[in-house]
């Protein structure tokens, strides 16, 4: 590292912002305007009407690293899928609402959401790096649930006062989003509560951008006593490249237990051949499928809904085509279930 000399206060490099990390920039970088989204990948002028229609609801964001995932010129993608708005999304469907796991009912603190045993959701970041247009929680208050590092302390009391919670989950938005400096403040203190067992991290920023999963990141994984578990959201064989294997293979070496949950999503991954794909897929990158979810009911994400009968019939065709241990269990959220439900 170069130490500077005082002269360089005349320089016009201290103003300058100090030097953020790849990751960082990355984040900063992504892509939010649908106009742009769309002439980056060569579409069609039409695909945009729809789009700005949907953005006006759930604004897009799309990292580059995304971005260079997605095939040009095809409106079909799966993954261009996954982040154009559509003009559908704008129209209501009965039974589809803003807060479809009625999650607001079990925030007994800022940021805390306790609704199985054993087991705390901590909302660890208010954003992500992408917006997926299937979210649940694309309707979700994170202005009133983005702790600050003070009021966590609020917060983590709850789990040191309940002997029966044993891991925490780091949530969000995408709790990767978050600084280093944070997280690594906030697993800390999670490692001195002496119950605790596990800690899970839910994220798809190792996805979205592989190299999140850097030095400082690997440095707290590396460092707390708790059995690390990551959860990864992948949906698509297509959104594993080399670099996401790469990432993969680091937080291993940091002694991380790797899942993947994936939504069941119409028009993205509602067949047999592309489920079978994204199973061997993840295994190639040392990941273990976890969860099929069929999709949360929730507002403007209704075209990417497929029946529970259709999504049986899939599963158990997927069954005669992939050794057990990659076949992802099929499951619900269902509100004031002590579990996800299998179907
Ligand atoms: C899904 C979920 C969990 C974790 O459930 P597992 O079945 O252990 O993966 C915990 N808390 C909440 C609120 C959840 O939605
Ligand atoms: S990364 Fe997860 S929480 Fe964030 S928008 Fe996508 S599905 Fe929602």
């Amino acid at each position: 590292m170069i130490t500077r000399t005082p002269i360089a206060v005349h320089c016009e490099e201290v103003v300058s912002p100090p030097a953020v990390t790849s990751w960082q920039r990355q984040l900063g970088d992504v892509i939010r305007d649908p106009a742009e989204l769309c002439r980056r990948l060569d579409l069609e002028p039409t695909a945009l009407l729809g789009a700005n229609t949907g953005h006006a609801l759930f604004p897009v964001r799309v990292p580059e690293a995304y971005l260079k995932r997605i095939r040009r010129g095809d409106p079909d993608d799966p993954l261009l899928r996954q982040v154009l708005p559509v003009a559908a999304e704008a129209e209501p469907t009965p039974g589809f609402v803003d807060d479809p796991l009625a999650e607001s009912a079990h925030t007994p603190k800022a940021g805390l959401i306790h609704k199985y045993a054993g087991r705390v959701l901590l909302i660890a970041s208010p954003t992500c790096a992408i917006n997926c247009r299937y979210c649940f929680r694309r309707h979700f208050p994170y202005a009133d649930n983005a702790p600050s590092l003070r009021e966590w302390d609020d917060t983590l009391d709850y789990l040191r006062a309940d002997a029966s919670i044993h891991e925490a989950i780091l949530s969000g938005g995408d709790p990767l989003a978050s600084p280093d400096r944070r997280l690594a403040s906030l697993v800390e203190r999670l490692g001195a509560i002496a119950h605790l067992k596990r800690l899970r991290i839910h994220t798809r920023l190792p996805v979205v951008i592989p190299d999140r999963v850097d030095e400082e990141l690997l440095a707290w994984l590396r460092a707390t006593r708790l059995q690390k578990v990551i959860v990864l959201h992948i949906n698509h064989a297509q959104e594993i490249d080399d670099d996401v294997i790469a990432a993969c293979r680091r937080l291993q070496a940091a002694g991380a237990t790797l899942l993947n949950q994936s939504v069941l999503l119409r028009g993205v991954n509602d067949d047999v051949g592309t489920l079978s794909a994204l199973s061997e897929r993840l295994f190639e990158a040392g990941v273990l499928p976890y969860y099929l979810h069929v999709l949360d009911p929730v507002t403007g994400a209704a075209h990417f809904d497929i029946s529970d009968d259709d999504a049986r019939t899939l599963v158990a065709e997927l069954r005669k085509t992939l050794p057990g241990f990659l076949m992802p269990r099929l499951v619900r959220e269902i509100p004031d279930e002590a579990s996800k439900t299998p179907l």
